[in-house]
Parts: C-alpha cells; sequence; structure tokens
C-alpha cells in the first residue's frame, strides 16, 4: 500500500486559512485534518478534540521535551503545535492528512518532510488583506500595524512553498485545493514503485 501524501495549509495571519480549511472539512470529508495542540483557551463552541487538543502549558512543555510534536511555534502568547504519531500514522495506513498551520510552522515542517505538498493561501491583494486584518475588531492601531508589517513578511514566504492559491472566495479556494489534490495523486512518482513492482513480477512468470 502506498503512503497517503501530506498536505500544508498555510498562508499569512488574516488570510482565511481557518475558514478554507473547514469548508474543505466539509467537503472532502474523506481527508483527515490534523488536530493540533494549543495553550490558548478554548473560544465559544470549539471542543477539546475537534478543534485543539487545549493543553495548559506545562502540558505543552512536556509534549516539546518528549518530542511528541512534529512542529510547534509561537503565536499571539499561544503555543501551538501538530502531534506527530497521528500524521505519522494516518500517512503510512495510506491515507492523507492535511495540517491548517501558520508559516513558520510549516517551514519546520517542510523541512521534514521535503515530499509534502505545501499550499500557500494567498489574499486576492495586500490592501484585501489590510482591510480583514483592521476588519476584525477591536484592536489598536499599534496592534493592526503590527499585524500588518507580519502579514507583509509572510507573504514574502511564498517561494517555499509548492502551489498558491488565491482565497477570493471560499468556495472556489475549496475547489482549486480539491483540483491540487487530484495532480498530486496522478503525479507519475506515484505510479512508478508499483509498475516495476508488476513489470518484476510479469518477466518472472515468462521466465518460468
Ligand atoms: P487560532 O488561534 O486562530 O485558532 O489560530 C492561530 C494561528 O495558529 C492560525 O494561523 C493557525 O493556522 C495556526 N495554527 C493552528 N494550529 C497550528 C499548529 O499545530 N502549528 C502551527 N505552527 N500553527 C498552528
Amino acid at each position: 500500500m502506498s503512503r497517503g501524501i501530506l498536505f500544508v495549509l498555510s498562508g499569512p495571519s488574516g488570510v482565511g486559512k481557518g475558514t478554507v480549511c473547514a469548508a474543505l472539512r466539509r467537503k472532502l470529508p474523506e481527508l483527515i485534518y490534523s488536530v493540533s495542540a494549543t495553550t490558548r483557551a478554548p473560544r465559544e463552541g470549539e471542543q477539546d478534540g475537534v478543534n485543539y487538543f487545549f493543553k495548559s502549558r506545562d502540558q505543552f512543555r512536556h509534549m516539546i521535551e518528549t518530542d511528541a510534536l512534529l512542529e510547534h511555534a509561537e503565536y499571539v502568547g499561544n503555543y501551538y503545535g501538530t502531534p506527530r504519531d497521528f500524521v505519522e500514522k494516518t500517512l503510512s495506513e495510506g491515507k492523507d492528512i492535511i495540517l491548517e498551520i501558520e508559516v513558520q510552522g510549516a517551514l519546520k515542517v517542510r523541512e521534514k518532510f521535503a515530499e509534502g505538498v505545501f499550499i500557500f493561501l494567498m489574499p486576492p491583494s495586500l490592501n484585501e488583506l489590510k482591510q480583514r486584518i483592521v476588519g476584525r475588531g477591536t484592536e489598536s492601531q499599534a496592534t493592526i500595524d503590527h499585524r500588518l508589517s507580519v502579514a507583509v513578511e509572510e507573504m514574502n514566504l511564498l517561494h517555499h512553498y509548492d502551489y498558491a492559491v488565491v482565497n477570493d472566495e471560499i468556495e472556489l479556494a475549496c475547489n482549486r485545493i480539491d483540483s491540487i489534490i487530484t495532480a498530486e495523486h496522478c503525479k507519475r512518482e506515484r505510479f512508478l514503485g508499483e509498475l516495476f513492482q508488476q513489470l518484476e513480477v510479469a518477466n518472472t512468470a515468462d521466465n518460468i
């Protein structure tokens, strides 16, 4: 059985990764979603083990020390990380898995899983990203300016990714990601190993 494919969906903060991923979950229920660990408090309606594994700082530190996380990063004062075992298990069962994580974590995963498929979610324009960050609500001008400069730096990381998907409309972005998944399954490399095996068996049978 061939291994599943690891997909990483990342991009600048404010681009809508969470919303696109939630829509993707509805559209592609057979795709496995990695549930991250975090030290941030649950928001209303969020469930432990469904949206995140909610951890204390000590519990999270223990996960780091025991190498239980594939990657982790600090984001706005909280820790976020990807539990390693679940990713490994899913891939070895031949199933695809998707991680929705911020850019620093995505770069760390890239170092360990060069064969993964890295998708960068883009805003339609920088101006649009600015509107989305400002539109989030009640933050001070200094915080908005900081978030914006971070978002611009994050946009510069696009060249580390395999694909860029513009998040102009959630449904369109989901369709593009669905197409990427299909295309990755059609890569010839995924067939070569199995084909060679079949040819060897055929040759051996001929020789008998
Ligand atoms: P939120 O607190 O809004 O759910 O997530 C904040 C940010 O953390 C988002 O950009 C999200 O993609 C990112 N994030 C969620 N889980 C992980 C994770 O396991 N690792 C990393 N590096 N980032 C994560």
